[in-house]
């Protein structure tokens, strides 16, 4: 039995090893994580990340040939594949801090598998990392254990969260960058035909290592432009008098262009985005492409002002004071059908909003009170200077209440800010909503869900992002 061994049981290593558990069942993967009890809730009823479809495919395999564990030393000892899925997050200090990768965590991982593997192994990239890592980690691990081969490839994750499942079962493409050599292909060749279980061959797609560890960087980028350029759009057609949406349509009909990717909305987050194109812009700048950091840097700073229009559009509409006002926040996950929160849009809506002293009552169907306290107590990075943290403001906790329904999160608040895009917010009874709330009743819709005509029939004050204002 071919032997697979995961470093990292995240939104990543989790679901990603579950898909090969469950394709390939003559494969025993064995997830590990430092992280005991991110483990011990792989290995329960309640897994540790919400993910539609993900609980089947764990049931099926877990105990047969899926496995959870945090005796990390010994599985990855006994792995012929060994997948390394850390977090790569952005630096916060030192050289390239507000936007290098940070690799501690990798190499505190390449350096563990040195010291315990006592057979060849072939190391797998699936954490995003800069382009020329694998150079790195070669070093790494050559230079603290001269008697075995080690081969790295880059494998880069494309999935999405909250179609995590789906993505993996069919993925559009998946990569594999090695090494030109003999031992590069063979290594390649064995990765390829685990891949080969269930992904058709033109879509297994092998290539240089560095193109690999590109890739994954441009895909990121190419994806936060489009949402950017977008939005970007949004603003002018607030100005002019054009609807985003049929701008969009008619942009998206060009086939050359393509229709996915041009919803306007609130900004985008999550972990990948911001953080991979503000590590692209550090790699240009390393290589002495300034123009070409300049050029990337914009999509993460229209996002930023995309974020900051919509919060003084909420204040500026409100009489220009949310001071004391109740306002419901619906939606705090950084994008539908996930819990997962790092980076939302959310979390710098509300700080805006909480500057200005407004009362916040929030709601997200899968998010945890704490969860939300944390992330909005935490310090605010100052991108404009990498060195400094603003402080978060010490009466912040006491301007936030979380809730556990959309219409106690309603209740007699002047506005309602609709942040994630999920289906539930579509159809709340909204005649009741307007019942509770103070006049006059604001809804501004980050994630353009609701009908806004059939909210204004009911008597609301209704923005939605690139569309034409109440008259
Ligand atoms: P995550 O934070 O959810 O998971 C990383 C896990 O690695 C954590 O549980 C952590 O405890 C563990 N870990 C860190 N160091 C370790 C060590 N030395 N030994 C054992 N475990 C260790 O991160 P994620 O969202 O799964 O992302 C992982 C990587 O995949 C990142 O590089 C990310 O950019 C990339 N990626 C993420 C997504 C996504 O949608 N989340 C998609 C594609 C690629």
């Amino acid at each position: 039995m071919v032997k697979i061994c995961c470093i990292g049981a995240g939104y990543v290593g989790g679901p990603t090893m579950a898909m090969i558990a469950f394709k390939c069942p003559e494969i025993e993967v064995v997830v590990v994580d430092i992280s005991v009890s991110r483990i011990n809730a792989w290995n329960s009823d309640r897994l540790p990340i919400f993910e539609p479809g993900l609980e089947e495919v764990v049931r099926v395999c877990r105990g047969k040939n899926l496995f959870f564990s945090s005796d990390v030393e010994k599985h990855v000892a006994e792995a012929e594949i060994v997948f390394v899925s850390v977090n790569t997050p952005t630096k916060t200090r030192g050289l390239g801090a507000g936007k290098a990768a940070d690799l501690t965590y990798w190499e505190s991982a390449a350096r563990m598998i040195a010291d315990v593997s006592k057979s060849d192994k072939i190391v797998v990239e699936k954490s995003t990392v800069p382009v020329k890592t694998a150079e790195a980690i070669e070093k790494i691990l050559t230079h603290n254990n001269k008697g075995i081969h080690f081969q790295i490839l880059s494998n880069p994750e494309f999935l999405a969260e909250g179609t995590a499942i789906e993505d993996l079962e069919k993925p559009d493409r998946v990569l594999i960058g090695g090494r030109e050599t003999a031992e590069g292909q063979k290594a390649v060749a064995a990765l390829k035909a685990v891949y080969a279980h269930w992904v058709p061959d033109d879509r297994i797609i092998t290539m240089n290592l560095w193109s690999a560890e590109l890739s994954k960087l441009a895909a990121n980028a190419f994806l936060a432009q489009r949402i950017s350029s977008v939005n970007a759009m949004s603003a002018l057609c607030e100005a002019t008098g054009a609807d985003v949406a049929e701008v969009a349509y008619a942009v998206g009909k060009d086939s050359r262009i393509g229709p996915r990717f041009l919803n306007a909305s609130v900004g985008f987050g999550g972990s990948c985005f911001q953080k991979d194109i503000l590590n692209l812009v550090y790699i240009c700048e390393c290589n002495g492409l300034s123009d070409v950091a300049n050029y990337w840097k914009q999509v993460v700073h229209i996002n930023d002002y995309q974020k900051s229009r919509f919060v003084n559009r909420v204040v500026s509409s409100m009489f220009n004071t949310v001071s004391g006002k109740k306002i419901a926040v619906l939606g705090f996950a950084f994008k539908k059908d996930t819990g997962d929160t790092r980076e939302t849009a959310a979390i710098d809506v509300c700080h805006g909003l909480l500057g200005d002293k407004a009362q916040l009552s929030i709601y997200d169907p899968q998010v945890t009170e704490d969860q939300i306290r944390r992330d909005l107590a935490m310090n605010k990075f100052d991108w404009d200077h990498p060195q400094h943290l603003l402080p978060s403001s010490p009466t912040a906790s006491k301007q936030i209440s979380v809730v556990w329904d959309a219409y106690e999160a309603t209740k007699n608040a002047h506005g309602v800010c609709i942040l994630t895009e999920w289906d539930e917010f579509k159809n709340l009874d909204y005649d009741k909503i307007y019942q509770n709330m103070e006049k006059p009743a604001f809804v501004f819709d980050g994630r353009n869900v609701v009908d806004a005509e059939k909210l204004r029939k009911i008597g609301f004050i209704v923005y939605s992002v690139g569309k034409p204002l109440d008259p």
